[in-house]
């Protein structure tokens, strides 16, 4: 999983655009089902061990962020 630093990134859209998989979408337009996943690139800044913990939780049950 790739994080992007939402303090340095300049919204260029650069990387938007070259995503194969049209997975990096600007904050403002995360879309409704995956707006989880804004909270935890965010949380990978501030806390990488909480960030790892929830991405691991993901992996070991059913739930999602979406
Ligand atoms: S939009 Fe993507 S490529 Fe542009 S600064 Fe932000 S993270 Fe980097």
């Amino acid at each position: 999983m790739c994080f992007i630093d939402p303090v340095e990134c300049i919204d260029c859209d650069a990387c938007e655009a070259a995503c194969p998989v049209g997975a990096i979408f600007r904050d403002s337009d995360v879309p409704n089902e995956a707006s989880g996943f804004t909270e935890l690139n965010a949380l990978w800044f501030s806390d990488k061990t909480a960030a790892r913990q929830q991405v691991a939780s993901f992996a070991d049950s059913s739930s999602s962020v979406l």
